[in-house]
């Protein structure tokens, strides 16, 4: 069931989230800046309208996501975080996209629900909170219904994400790194551990595990994405520990294969490469070994 709460109360988590961005505080890097007067100066370099690189639906998610008639993508151009590894970096890092107002987004929302997916996948969406917010009350005006898929870097704030409590039905956030030495190093992001387990926990607080409906289509509930970098170089072992004692041994996990250097991944002879069967043999054994047998494990291509 999409959006538990009344649209007056989506009126007043709006307001909130607006007030987050006159000294922006929408993610963790707190930057400060005026984003209500479209001051695009802080770190993920977006102002006040949500930029969209693209919008369809999508066949490449997990499968109680894609199901049959697609998962309705929506991919926002910037990032708060700064992988030198992205692999969709001309739109996480240079910004390609279009600038669209509440109204404008609202349409988009509606456009996907019509075409038949079955959800509303919200593709790096941090740093546009409020912006999307105010498109979801428009798009509900119109009927708008469908279930709305947070799908992060896992880098978000407390506050940004109790404002989303009762709004988001599946949360699909990334786990990168244990080590924030990495996390510094390779993706610019401070504390990125402390911080994403704390909001993989806020996260799992409002959905609990996945639901599906008779369908196998996910209705609400958390999946953790995984992406295995080479080298050992994501932590894979104490993420699983993590979910597996502070999360839930039930708990769904995206176990992920396909990196591949891309963008700036060369300047670092670590990620110049893919991951090899073996490492990628082991992280599997991992998800194994902490009794984590929920989700679903990518196909090593090599
Ligand atoms: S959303 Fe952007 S401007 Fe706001 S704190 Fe995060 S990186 Fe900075």
């Amino acid at each position: 069931m999409a959006i538990a709460i009344t649209q007056k109360e989506l009126a007043e988590r709006i307001d909130s989230a607006y007030g987050l961005l006159e000294q922006c505080r929408i993610c963790p890097r707190e930057c400060g800046v005026n984003r209500q007067q479209d001051d695009r100066l802080g770190f993920c370099s977006s102002g006040l309208n949500a930029k969209v690189a693209s919008v369809s639906p999508h066949f490449g998610e997990e499968p109680p996501l894609t199901g049959t008639k697609g998962s309705g993508t929506v991919f926002f151009a910037n990032c708060s975080l700064r992988c030198l590894y992205c692999q969709n970096y001309p739109i996480s890092q240079l910004g390609n996209g279009v600038e669209r107002t509440p109204g404008e987004l609202a349409c988009q929302m509606i456009w996907l629900q019509e075409q038949g997916c079955h959800n509303l996948n919200l593709v790096t969406p941090t740093h546009f909170m409020p912006q999307i917010l105010k498109a979801l009350f428009v798009a509900r005006e119109r009927e708008f219904r469908l279930p709305v898929v947070w799908n992060s870097s896992g880098y978000e704030s407390q506050e940004s994400l109790r404002l989303l409590e009762g709004i988001v039905d599946i949360y699909l956030p990334d786990m990168r790194y244990s080590d924030d030495r990495y996390a510094m190093k390779y993706s610019l992001a401070s504390k990125y551990a402390e911080v994403n387990r704390a909001a993989v926990k806020e996260m799992y607080r409002q959905v609990g595990d996945l639901v599906v409906d008779e369908d196998g289509i996910a209705l609400h509930g958390l999946i953790v994405r995984h992406l295995v970098l080479p080298e050992d170089l994501s932590g894979t072992e104490d993420v699983m520990g993590f979910l597996s004692r502070r999360v839930s041994k039930k708990v769904h996990v995206s176990l992920m294969a396909q990196y591949f250097p891309s963008y700036r991944a060369a300047e670092h002879p670590e990620l110049a490469r893919k991951v090899t069967a073996k490492e990628f043999g082991e992280a599997h054994r991992i998800m194994e070994r902490y009794g984590l047998e929920n989700g679903w494990v990518q196909e090593h291509d090599g």
